[in-house]
């Protein structure tokens, strides 16, 4: 018969720390506690595959359930001497509930099971306290009416305060048990009328309710909709414990309180917690008083008065810390404790890892090294990657005040402030005045790119997390909140409305990219480091990782954030970006406008020099490093003019009537530009486009290695390859120009071309194209758009409710549809490698950066992942996981 109560104290463990998806977290710990022979209340642990035949057996327990729920009570009878249910000496017990993870929405603790009229007064003249007992005893009918009645709690909180009024009383700490005696008798008068009923005098009767009460709270519909947030399957039930009372209330040298092991917000090695003189558990997050510091530093730290345990029970506070290093050496991680002192007797009632943020994660991780607690490999894997985003990017001071006018999403992370700009231009305008500013828009495009650059932080009212605005924020590592739908702009009238506040374009705003909210005014912020633990963590997980960790960037100073970072070259350098530079639009918009070869060229001719001195630039920042360049991909429409002036510039430029230019424009447009006349379509129909950007490239190189002695590794990434012959025609062009260039600088570079997989066609025919390919990066953003037939850009409308309704486990940009998308990536390398053994193999779209694709990439054996200079140390931590789970 399947056994489904263990005991655990007095000298009993049944089941251990390893026992969390049979036992529950707390049970678990519980059991593990009392197994290294530490001071725990005994009790038992009813189990999670209790809850669940109790859902499939129709919301009914088995007769053996009720057989051994009381050989479990019986067992915390034997070890405490005392008797549920006994008027003499009456045991009373807590009933706790406990999933495999902590689980806010599941059902509150009951306390003080087992008074009822009979026993209060056995509990009042074994304490020799008859206000304790009272005490006890109203606590427990107001948290079991609350908790396992459902009855509205509002009734008994009022009775308390009237009675407190009545006799001029403040605290709680003034009612004598008279006072507690007569709320009783309120609160069962108050329970009789709302449920109909008399409060439960059987202590059994009592028990059974409340364990059905766990048990149902699963199901209830809080628990289900946190379980949908977080991923946890609604099968694997909760467990319930049932746990002797120990008493933080009896009294002046009894306590009650919760405490970590190091501090969790800095990770210091220090004790950290509070506590409360004569109070039960939860009184010290209740916030009815206000809860004394531990230790006596802390509390002279905070130049507060009311003595620290330290100071109060020495004794005690000794024992505790004992238990404290006890704890830490056996998990041999920071614990979060809950303890309770009665009468100066330590009892532990929880343990569990700590929550930390991420400076405390990894202050605690290298100091475990230091101490010998932990290998360098349990440090690597103790830290989420993605949790050092808090750490890479200027925060908010968290003490500082705030003005929150709106909350946006969370688009890209960091805190920025500035004036509001409401247009790119102004950004760019205001930028070179050294002025701070926040692009303020409806929603952002490809244009407004320079606009981006130049602003400290980007604000939209539309868009989601994979908007433009959002993506291209947080490649720069620009903060960004998007859709912050209450945001009105009237471009018109130059004003920003949130609510009943209006703002004009010079006003001061900050905005909070982590958390999505919007403030007045500026908030100072901190700067992020790179150095102590983290850079020690970051040196140890280079040690283990196989991956190599490239990033995303196209401008000096990106590269250069990035170098800092970490990142061993640069995985995708869009040169469109390039383009969009006020001082040279106009000549790229004259070679997308003219109409022969040879306006083209004429066009070209004022770009090459201006490209050569910006891939020179990433040259030398790179320094011999390899550099991936992307050849023009994006549709050419993209970089048209709108204006009238800017048609005039353009037609100056090229020496052409405004009219033509405007005919010109209006036949490029395309009904679907992500499909359309794109990528190495562009260099088919338009072989010059390329030639003169191999040009540059080359150029580049060889004036690089010349100057430096560090000669630049070029690798040259066509766009956008569905065939073979696509790539046939586009290298020949490159190789023609590294062959002039070559001569012609009288030096010759290792370089290499390959493309992008980007399309399931060229992941299916990858054998095919590597007779051509020297490298394929997957380009993961486009690949997942063909893939799934999903615009990224349109996808907000819809995405959302894809995710909630379970359709895709996350957003398919974010990380990679490993099913669908990861077996085409599958597909092709196994294909490219078997035309050419030593493919060189990365990603470069967004999932380089997301942990859970990077553990996709070391297992289909990729080289490299390629990640925005921000994500790079995210990616670095990640590839080393990856590599150590593998
Ligand atoms: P939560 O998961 O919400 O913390 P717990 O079951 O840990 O719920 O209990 C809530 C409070 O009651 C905690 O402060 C805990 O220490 C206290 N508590 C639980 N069981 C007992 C017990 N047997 N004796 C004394 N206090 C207890
Ligand atoms: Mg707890
Ligand atoms: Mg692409």
């Amino acid at each position: 018969m399947t056994q489904y109560v263990y005991r655990f104290g007095g000298g009993v463990a049944e089941g251990s720390a390893e026992d969390k998806n049979l036992l529950g977290g707390k049970g678990a710990n519980l059991a593990e506690m009392a197994a290294i022979g530490l001071p725990v209340p005994p009790g038992f642990t009813i189990s999670t595959e209790m809850c669940t035949r109790y859902y499939d057996e129709g919301e009914r327990f088995p007769e053996s359930l009720i057989e051994e729920v009381k050989a479990g009570v019986a067992h915390i009878e034997t070890v405490t001497g005392k008797q549920f249910g006994s008027a003499a000496d009456p045991l009373l017990v807590s009933v706790r509930s406990g999933a495999r993870v902590s689980m806010p929405g599941m059902m509150d603790t009951v306390l003080n099971l087992g008074l009822n009229d009979e026993t209060v007064r056995g509990l009042a003249e074994i304490s020799g306290d008859e206000r304790f007992a009272w005490d006890s005893y109203r606590r427990f009918v107001q948290m079991y009416s609350d908790v396992v009645l459902g009855l509205d709690h509002d009734a008994f909180e009022d009775a308390l305060e009237i009675m407190k009024e009545d006799n001029g009383f403040f605290l709680d700490t003034d009612m004598e048990a008279s006072h507690w005696q007569a709320l009783v008798a309120e609160y069962k008068t108050i329970v009789e009328a709302q449920w109909g009923k008399p409060f439960p005098q059987d202590v059994n009767d009592q028990l059974w309710g409340a364990v059905s009460a766990v048990f149902g709270s699963w199901q209830a519909d809080r628990a289900k909709v946190y379980r949908k947030l977080n991923d946890i399957p609604g099968n694997w039930g909760t467990a319930v414990n049932v746990q002797a009372m120990v008493f933080g209330n009896m009294g002046d040298t009894s306590a009650t309180g919760v405490a970590f092991t190091r501090n969790p917000s800095t990770g210091e090695h220090a004790y950290y917690g509070e506590w409360l003189i004569n109070a039960q558990g939860e009184d010290v997050v209740a916030g009815i008083r206000t809860p004394q510091y531990l230790t006596k530093s802390a509390r002279e730290q905070a130049g507060a008065k009311p003595l620290s345990m330290e100071e109060a029970m020495p004794e005690t506070f000794a024992e505790l810390a004992r238990v404290f290093d006890l704890l830490e050496a056996h998990y041999r991680d920071m614990q979060d404790i809950e303890f309770t002192v009665e009468r100066g007797q330590l009892w532990m009632l929880q343990t569990r890892s700590g929550k930390r943020t991420a400076k405390a994660a990894l202050k605690i991780a290298v100091d475990m090294v230091a101490e010998k607690l932990i290998s360098e490999q349990e440090a690597i894997l103790r830290v989420d990657p993605m949790a050092l985003d808090q750490l890479l990017h200027p925060t908010l001071d968290p003490d500082a005040k705030r003005d929150v006018l709106t909350t946006g999403l969370p688009a890209s992370p960091g805190a920025a402030s500035g004036k509001i700009v409401f247009d790119a231009d102004s950004a760019e305008r205001h930028n070179e005045m050294g002025e701070d500013v926040i692009l303020v828009r409806v929603e952002t495009s490809p244009e407004d790119i320079h606009g981006m650059h130049a602003a400290r932080g980007i604000l939209t009212a539309r868009g989601g997390m994979t908007s433009h605005a959002a993506v291209v924020a947080r490649g720069m590592g620009r903060p960004c909140v998007s859709g912050a739908g209450s945001l009105s702009i009237d471009n018109n009238a130059g004003t920003l409305t949130i609510g009943s506040r209006v703002m004009k374009a010079g006003d001061v705003l900050t905005i909070d990219g982590s958390t999505g909210e919007v403030m007045l005014g500026e908030v100072p912020t901190l700067q992020p480091e790179l150095v102590g633990d983290f850079g020690t963590l970051m040196v140890w997980a280079d040690g283990v990782r196989r991956l190599r960790v490239r990033t995303n960037a196209e401008t000096p100073n990106d590269c250069a954030v990035a170098r800092e970072f970490g990142a061993e070259g640069i995985g995708l350098c869009r040169t469109e970006h390039m383009f969009f530079d006020a001082s040279r639009i106009t000549a790229v918009r004259q070679m997308i406008l003219a109409e022969s070869e040879e306006g083209r060229r004429e066009a070209l001719a004022k770009l090459l020099p201006e490209q050569r001195s910006d891939f020179a630039e990433i040259f030398r920042v790179m320094a011999g490093l390899p550099v991936t360049i992307r050849l023009l991909d994006p549709p050419l429409h993209e970089f048209l003019p709108h204006s009238e002036s800017e048609f005039a510039d353009v037609a100056e430029a090229a020496g052409i009537g405004i009219e033509v230019l405007k005919r010109r424009s209006a036949e490029l447009h395309e009904f679907n530009p992500m499909l359309g006349h794109r990528g190495c379509r562009l260099g088919v129909t338009y072989p010059e486009i390329y030639e003169v950007q191999a040009r540059a490239i080359f150029e580049a190189a060889c004036d690089v290695a010349e100057e430096s002695g560090a000669a630049p590794i070029p690798e040259v990434m066509i766009p956008l390859v569905a065939t073979r012959k696509e790539l046939t025609l586009m290298k020949a062009v490159v190789d023609d120009v590294a062959a002039q260039v070559f001569a012609e600088k009288g030096r010759v570079l290792e370089y290499l071309v390959g493309t992008m997989i980007e399309l399931p066609r060229a992941a299916l025919m990858a054998d095919n194209i590597a007779h051509d390919a020297e490298f394929f990066s997957f380009g993961t953003n486009d690949l997942t758009q063909t893939t799934l037939g999903v615009s990224r850009d349109d996808a907000a409308r819809f995405l959302g409710q894809y995710v909630d309704k379970g359709i895709y486990p996350r957003d398919p940009f974010v990380s990679l549809d490993i099913e669908g998308v990861g077996q085409l990536i599958e597909i092709a390398v196994e294909k490219g490698r078997k035309t050419r053994s030593d493919i060189k193999l990365g990603i470069c779209g967004e999932h380089g950066g997301d942990p859970a694709s990077i553990a996709f990439c070391e297992a289909a054996g990729l080289d490299y992942v390629s990640a925005s200079p921000y994500r790079v140390p995210i990616a670095r931590l990640a590839a080393a996981q990856a590599a150590l789970k593998s």
